[in-house]
Formats: structure tokens, C-alpha cells, sequence
């Protein structure tokens, strides 16, 4: 992979339209290969140049800053990996990999920097996967504004007493049929981009005796009455990354606003309460399409961690030799790699099986991001070691990665809910 390629007037290189370099004869289903094609290559290079350009210089500036990096977005608009034609291009891919490709490289330049970038995602990605093609075309484009008018979205379900139980939801919305409106009442928390955002999509109980299965997903544009941010996170890592509370006070939006239409919700809801299993559950449904991408954003910051420190045992000198022939740190290097190299594989599967609705019997999709976080997070703080001193100061990198490689544990479920979704996958009973 060349790191050479400036970005500065790159455009993104046309999609992977064709599942043709990975499809196999006459079968509509594009075939698992490692082996990249040309336009997956192009979007590769494309990526890790703007990464190195763009993202790595700036890194350590924005995350002392602690404020959401502007005019780093605005690079990214400018080029196509920010917008809505850019997710596009992203997700047309067949073969699903493009997505986890690009997102590795951009969180190899930055953590902190690639969720600014990629954080409105989530939420797009909810409108896709729950609206009606109006909504989709609606909001879909709102969640990333145009390159002069760039705009943001936050997908916001946690709250202070629901972060791993999302069953214990209070935030509610209730249905105004006289004015046909939704008037929601609550108070969500660890919002990427909340408050900052344009369109929020918010995750409400419709009827709290259901649980996560009585959830609904509404959008809800920042100029609504009856919303606003509340405190903003300090954070541990990606620190570029705006994270905050935010309060729904007898917010009213359309009855248009409800993501997939009540008539749909409607059903749903009867279906439930007939005792028979309900489809999706909003915030789940969100979740797990996209763990297999927040694997690959893990994979990023793990392989910049590994690169480094490979480069510095080559050049540090103690004992008379490069530290590097020591065993000791040339082991380290060499599981480093391994993992890395296997967490990858896991994440491209979970890319593919998703990208065609392959059912994630055995849970691949949590197994992804289960290990690459905790690889992620492994190599880091390995990263550090073989730096010594000098990796645990602000002048090197190394700390920063780590620093940001502790979210990929916790957030889009803990490595503990993961483990709990695996074990019910694998076994079939009910384990808690
Ligand atoms: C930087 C950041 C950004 C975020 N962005 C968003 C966002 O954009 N939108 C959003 O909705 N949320 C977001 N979140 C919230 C995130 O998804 C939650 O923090 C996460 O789901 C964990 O919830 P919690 O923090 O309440 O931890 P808790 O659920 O309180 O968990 C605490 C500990 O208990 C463990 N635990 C809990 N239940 C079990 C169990 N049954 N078995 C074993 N162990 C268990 C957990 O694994 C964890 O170790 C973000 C969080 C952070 C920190």
C-alpha cells in the first residue's frame, strides 16, 4: 500500500460497483475473497493518503483541544469521505468489505479524528435500516448537510440508568393523535455528536411494559422545541470526539418523524403483545450492523500502534544493539502482528455476512468487535511498553492510541455484552 498519496484535491475513486471481481459464475451472492479487487485497492490507498495528510498531522492538536475538529470534517467533505455520496460509495460495495477497509485506515490516522468523521454514521445508518424510503431520502442527505453547509447527527439510545440494559429505558414518547405528534420526555446520555448535531435520532419507549421490545426510533432536527444538549463528556480517549447529554423536555415532533411509520410500529407492537416475536428492537438493530465497522475502526488504531513500535525497536539502541533483537520484544511484535492480522479476518467476515443479510447465527458480528477491541487495546498498551519512557508521554503517539483504544471495549456493547450475545448464539439458552 503506497503511504505517498496526498489527498489535498483527491477525489474518492468511482465504487466497487461490481461484485464482479468477487463474484463466483452464476451465483447472484458475491463470493468471500481476500484477495481485494482493483476498486477496493484504489479505496484503500485513497483513504490511508488522507489519513496521513490530513488526520495524523492534526491528530495530537485536537486531541489536547478536547472540541469537535471542524475544519477536519470540512477536508473530509471536500474530498467525498464525508457526505452522504460518500457513505453511499461505501456501502454499495457487494462484498462489504470497502466499508471496514476505509474505516481502518481513517482510525489508523486518528481515532479521536475518524469518529468526528464517521460518528453521523450511526445515525444515518438507523434511518436506513428502520425508515420508509421518504425518510430515507429526507434525512438520510440532513444528517451530513452539503460540503459549504456541513451538518452532523448523533444516534442517541444510552442513558445515565440504560447503557448496557437498554431494557430499562425511560425516556418516553407518547402519541398525540388530536395534533398526529410524538411528544418525547427524557434525558439521554454519551450522545456522540449530541447536542452539536442537526438530526438526532432518538430511541424512546412507546410502552414500557414491553421493554427494549416496546422501542421506537424518532428523528428529531436540533431547532425542535424541547431538546438540548446537556453536560459534555470529559473523556479518557478520542477526545476530538464530541460526547454529551441530551434532554428531551415535551418535545413534540410530526407523527412523519417516527422511523417506518406508525401503521408499521402498529403491528409490531400488536405482535408483541400477542406474545409472538417482534422483528427488530430499534436500538439493537442499529447496533448490530454496525459492529462489525466499529471492529475495523479498533483494527486502525491497533495496527498505527503496531507500525510504530516496530519502527522504534528497529531504532533504539540499549545494550548495544536494537531492542528489537531481543526475543522479548521481537515475540511482542510478532503476536502483535498475528492478532491484528486475525482480528482482521473476523471483521471482514462479519463486513461480508452483513453486507448480504447472512445471518449472524454464531453472533460473528459481536465475535468482530469483541476481539479487535480487546486486540486494540492489547497492543496499545504493548506499544507503550516497547517505547519505555518515552511511550508513556504525550510526545509519542502511542499513549493517545491506547487512551482511544479503551472505548472500542465498552461502547456499541460492552466486551461483556458481547461475550453474553456469543455464549446465547453458540448455545441456544438462556444465559445472563
Ligand atoms: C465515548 C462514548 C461514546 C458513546 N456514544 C454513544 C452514542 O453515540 N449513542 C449511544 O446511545 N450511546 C453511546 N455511548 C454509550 C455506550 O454505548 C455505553 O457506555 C455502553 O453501552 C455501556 O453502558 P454503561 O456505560 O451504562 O455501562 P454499564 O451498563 O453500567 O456497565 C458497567 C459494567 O458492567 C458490565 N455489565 C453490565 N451488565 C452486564 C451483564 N449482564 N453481564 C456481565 N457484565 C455486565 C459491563 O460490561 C461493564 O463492564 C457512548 C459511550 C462512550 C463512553
Amino acid at each position: 500500500m503506497s503511504t505517498e498519496t496526498s489527498t489535498e484535491t483527491t477525489e474518492a475513486p468511482e465504487a466497487a460497483e461490481n461484485g464482479a471481481a468477487a463474484t463466483n459464475g452464476d451465483l447472484a451472492q458475491p463470493t468471500f475473497s481476500m484477495e481485494l479487487n482493483q476498486d477496493q485497492k484504489d479505496l484503500q490507498e485513497w483513504a490511508h493518503g488522507f489519513a496521513e495528510s490530513v488526520l495524523r498531522p492534526a491528530a495530537h492538536e485536537w486531541d489536547e483541544r478536547e472540541e469537535f475538529p471542524w475544519p477536519v470534517v470540512e477536508e473530509a467533505a471536500k474530498i467525498g469521505l464525508y457526505g452522504f455520496d460518500g457513505m453511499a460509495q461505501l456501502f454499495a460495495d457487494p462484498t462489504g468489505l470497502t466499508l471496514p477497509l476505509v474505516n481502518e485506515e481513517i482510525f489508523w490516522g486518528d481515532a479521536g479524528l475518524g469518529m468526528s468523521i464517521f460518528g453521523s454514521t450511526l445515525a444515518a445508518v438507523a434511518i436506513l435500516g428502520q425508515g420508509t424510503p421518504e425518510q430515507i431520502g429526507e434525512w438520510i442527505p440532513r444528517c451530513f448537510g452539503t460540503e459549504g453547509d456541513l451538518k452532523i447527527s448523533a444516534f442517541c439510545s444510552s442513558e445515565p440508568d440504560a447503557g448496557s440494559d437498554v431494557s430499562a429505558m425511560r425516556t418516553t414518547a407518547k402519541y398525540d393523535e388530536a395534533k398526529d405528534e410524538w411528544v418525547l420526555n427524557g434525558q439521554k446520555a454519551w450522545a456522540t455528536n449530541g447536542g452539536i448535531a442537526d438530526v438526532h435520532v432518538v430511541v424512546a419507549s412507546v410502552d414500557r411494559d414491553l421493554g427494549s421490545r416496546g422501542h421506537a426510533a424518532f428523528v428529531i432536527p436540533i431547532d425542535t422545541p424541547g431538546i438540548e444538549q446537556g453536560a459534555k463528556v470529559k473523556k479518557h480517549g478520542i477526545r476530538a470526539s464530541h460526547t454529551a447529554d441530551v434532554h428531551l423536555d415535551d418535545c413534540r415532533v410530526p407523527g412523519a418523524n417516527l422511523l417506518g411509520g406508525k401503521e408499521k410500529l402498529d403491528e409490531r407492537l400488536a405482535r408483541v403483545r400477542e406474545g409472538k416475536k417482534s422483528k427488530s428492537q430499534a436500538a439493537m438493530a442499529t447496533f448490530e450492523a454496525s459492529r462489525p465497522t466499529v471492529g475495523a475502526q479498533a483494527l486502525g488504531i491497533a495496527r498505527a500502534a503496531y507500525e510504530y513500535s516496530l519502527d522504534y525497536a528497529k531504532e533504539r539502541v540499549q545494550f548495544g544493539r536494537p531492542i528489537i533483537e531481543n526475543q522479548a520484544i521481537a515475540f511482542t511484535l510478532a503476536r502483535m502482528k498475528t492478532e491484528i492480522d486475525a482480528a482482521r479476518l473476523l471483521v471482514w467476515r462479519a463486513s461480508w455476512m452483513g453486507r448480504n443479510q447472512i445471518p449472524f447465527e454464531n453472533a460473528e458480528g459481536s465475535m468482530s468487535k469483541l476481539k479487535a477491541g480487546e486486540v486494540a487495546v492489547w497492543t496499545t498498551e504493548r506499544a507503550i511498553q516497547i517505547l519505555g519512557g518515552n511511550g508513556y508521554t504525550r510526545e509519542y503517539p502511542v499513549e493517545r492510541m491506547h487512551r482511544d483504544a479503551k472505548i472500542y471495549d465498552i461502547f456499541e456493547g460492552t466486551a461483556e455484552i458481547q461475550q453474553l450475545v456469543i455464549a446465547r448464539a453458540i448455545s441456544g439458552m438462556k444465559i445472563s
